[in-house]
């Protein structure tokens, strides 16, 4: 029987399992497949304070998961795949074992939803970014390509206009799902040029280990051009990791947990951290935050429980 148990191991998970551990909590981490969570995949980070130079994603999260591990945290390889929360103790299956524990901290992050383009992936943190706010500044001065056609593409795009030299916006249709007071500011700005029924084939150069242009097929009259950019923007949404909750915790229509305060979900015992509940700041140090939070709801809620 566990105190508390963490899933997932990104900067919501490790914080939380920073602050268990030295709660003498000895929390069990869940690491999930993706060990580090997003800023594993990334390279630069520069707006996590404390570090005036910038400092590696990989080794920011990897720097936590050892803090916690000295204060007596656990990291299991493996994810959650089934998990009871209809019975108290909690009950979740990693690979093949059940483990049963008193408190859980979802942490399990959203995914940023890619193209799917044959070479994105090999360029993500190399010019291919799903954060404006992470990777703006990267880009001053430089042509910048941002693909989407919702609220978050058009604020996207705004955004970017601070830092690129221009910023080409391509939706594959000629309507957007975009609210009209965001498409309108968008439309607006003279360093936005709008790129319509026109779908990306593949992103350059691999070989050269930076993004230095992008395919483009214009579905109506299907003429193909490449066309030169520096930054390689993806805003076509994120998905919350809570597949595995599904029907027993309130989500919203997106599966986004709904807080009930603080970290809360609708069962007690069971708490909230980082991205899988946050759809509006997305950051490293506020999902950080959000699992300290996590953490000292957990003690409180054991404390209150005689354990
Ligand atoms: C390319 C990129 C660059 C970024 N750059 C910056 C930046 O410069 N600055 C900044 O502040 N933010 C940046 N971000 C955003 C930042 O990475 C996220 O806001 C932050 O990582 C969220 O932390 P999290 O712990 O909530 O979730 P995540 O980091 O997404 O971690 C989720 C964890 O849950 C695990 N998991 C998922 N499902 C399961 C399961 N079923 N069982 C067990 N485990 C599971 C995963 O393996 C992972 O370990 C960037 C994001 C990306 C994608």
């Amino acid at each position: 029987m566990r105190n508390v148990v963490i899933i997932g191991s990104g900067c919501a998970g490790n914080t939380a399992a920073i602050y268990t551990g030295r709660a003498n909590l000895k929390p069990l981490v869940v690491q999930g497949h993706e060990a580090g969570g997003q800023l594993s995949i990334t390279s630069e980070v520069e707006n996590f304070p404390g570090f005036p130079e910038g400092v590696l994603g990989p080794v920011l999260v990897e720097n936590m998961k050892k803090q916690a591990e000295r204060f007596g945290a656990e990291y299991l390889h493996g994810a959650v795949l089934e998990a009871d929360l209809s019975q108290y103790p909690f009950r979740i299956r990693v690979e093949d074992e059940w483990i049963e524990t008193r408190t859980l901290i979802i942490a399990s992050g959203a995914s940023a939803r890619w193209v799917g383009l044959p070479n994105e992936q090999k360029l993500i943190g190399r010019g291919v970014s799903s954060c404006a706010t992470c990777d703006g500044f990267f880009y001053r001065g430089k042509k910048i390509m941002v693909i989407g056609g919702g609220d978050s593409a058009m604020e996207e795009a705004n955004f970017l206009t601070r830092f690129g030299s221009e910023v080409a916006l391509v939706h594959r249709r000629d309507t957007f799902r975009a609210s009209k007071i965001m498409l309108d500011r968008a439309r607006a700005n003279p360093k936005i040029k709008f790129i319509t029924n026109t779908v990306v084939e593949d992103v350059l150069d691999v070989g050269k280990g930076v993004v230095t242009a992008v395919k483009l097929r214009n579905v109506v009259t299907n003429h193909t051009w490449e066309q030169e950019v520096d930054g390689f923007f993806v805003a076509i949404g994120h998905i919350p990791n809570t597949a595995v909750f599904r029907g027993q915790i309130l989500t919203d229509a997106d599966g986004y947990i709904l807080s009930q305060g603080g970290a809360r979900t609708n069962i007690p015992g069971v708490f909230h951290a980082g991205d899988v509940q946050d759809r509006n700041y997305r950051q490293a140090i506020t999902a950080a935050g959000a699992g300290c939070m996590a953490a000292i709801e957990a003690e409180r809620f054991l404390e209150a429980e005689g354990h």
